[in-house]
């Protein structure tokens, strides 16, 4: 595992003994709500000047963040001299620091790194700024994974780089506390859906699964907790899984739930984890005739007395429902006029259906929508 793992309560104020192991000079990556005030709320800028490490502060990064916010930043941290990324924030900040810093290092723009299916990638040459990456979330575990999601012209698509590994990844659950219990909801399911989906993955391997069991394990028994009543160990347990999730995740990939989701997240603005909760169980339902044996195999390992692929999709269904109430996607504007774009949307996101066992055609994917409408 390429990133050195910071585990535990107050360990951000460590960042700028860490931070200043690799740079002099530091972009501070945040969102422009909430991780704006958790990094002034815990002087992450004083801790990195006390520690030496000068800072520019970007705290403009939007959710779903796009390659025209990268480039911008990236030509203002080669401007400005900077020598380190540090991000903080949900995924959104994570990913966008993590390709300011190699898109400020190899030159913008971005999206020529990015993988489309639409026009070759190119390789990046250069390494990136070193990255240190300070979760606010715990659902995404881009703290230690070689992916950026970025929107670009075509939708929703990842950037791999092994150079954007964080070099530093200090996963402290106190910068979780202030989530609200939707965004826990939701950011636990992005993991959950890392955890299951790594396992059945085409590219999983015995080292991956374990890291997923470890995760589905833990988010099952302490998700409910820290969405109702959270308290700082549902709340470290969260920020641990999420991790292990991204590692399995760095090791495996995503499969086609992931591709399903980036459609409704660009056109109708539905969080990334709360589409994936929504997708989960009818997605594992239609891949119960090819892939039933994993999918059973993931819910025995992590103590899901299920019978079948399909009752663990229906027990996934109670479980989600249990924690944000029966939601359809009706609910955020999309109707059965729309499916058939959604459907040919998703089949863009060709590397997540390549990676899930037995393919997944228009047809399941129409059947998975309709299902949720
Ligand atoms: P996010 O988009 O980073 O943030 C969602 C919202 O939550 C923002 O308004 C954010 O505020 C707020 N927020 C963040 N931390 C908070 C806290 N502690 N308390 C209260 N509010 C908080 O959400 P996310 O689910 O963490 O990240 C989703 C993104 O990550 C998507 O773009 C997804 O594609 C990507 N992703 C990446 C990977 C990977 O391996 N790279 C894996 C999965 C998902 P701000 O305004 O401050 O941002
Ligand atoms: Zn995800």
């Amino acid at each position: 595992m390429p990133t050195r793992v910071e585990l535990g309560a107050g360990k951000v104020r460590e960042v700028g003994r860490l931070a200043s192991r690799y740079g002099r000079r530091a972009l501070l990556v945040t969102g422009r709500t909430a991780s704006k005030s958790l990094a002034e709320r815990f002087n992450v800028r004083e801790l990195l000047e006390d520690a030496g490490v000068e800072v520019v502060p970007f705290h403009e990064v939007e959710e779903n963040p796009s390659d025209k916010t990268v480039d911008r930043w990236a030509e203002l941290a080669r401007r400005e001299g900077c020598d380190i990324v540090v991000a903080l924030g949900g995924g959104s900040p994570l990913d966008a620091g993590k390709a300011i810093a190699l898109a400020a290092t190899n030159g913008p723009p971005v999206a020529r790194f990015v993988r489309t299916w639409t026009r070759p990638e190119e390789r990046p040459e250069r390494e990136a700024l070193p990255i240190i990456a300070i979760p606010t979330t715990a659902g995404t575990g881009s703290e230690v994974t070689p992916y950026a999601v970025l929107t670009v012209d075509v939708g929703k698509r990842p950037l791999i780089s092994h150079h954007i590994y964080p070099r530093v990844a200090i996963v402290d659950p106190e910068l979780t506390y202030t989530m609200p219990p939707n965004l826990t909801a939701a950011t636990g399911m992005d993991a959950l859906s890392h955890a299951i989906e790594a396992y059945i993955a085409k590219r999983s391997n015995p080292l991956s699964r374990m890291f997923s069991v470890e995760a589905g394990r833990i988010i099952l028994r302490e998700l409910p907790r820290a969405v109702k009543a959270p308290d700082p160990s549902s709340r470290a347990a969260m920020a641990y899984a999420s991790m292990l999730a991204g590692v399995a995740i760095a090791q495996a990939g995503t499969a086609v739930v992931h591709g399903l989701s980036y459609v409704l997240t660009t056109d109708f603005g539905i969080h990334h984890g709360m589409a994936l909760a929504l997708l989960l169980p009818p997605t594992l339902k239609v891949l119960s005739d090819r892939c039933g044996d994993r999918i059973l195999g993931f819910a025995r390992c992590v103590g899901v007395d299920a019978g079948s692929a399909e009752e663990f999709a229906e027990f996934l269904g109670d479980f989600v429902r249990s924690l944000v109430g029966e939601r359809r996607l009706r609910d955020w504007g999309v109707t059965e006029e729309r499916v058939k774009y959604m459907v040919e949307v998703s089949q863009g996101s060709r590397g997540n259906i390549e990676n899930t066992p037995g393919g997944f055609s228009p047809s399941d994917a129409e059947r998975v929508y309709r299902e949720l409408l």
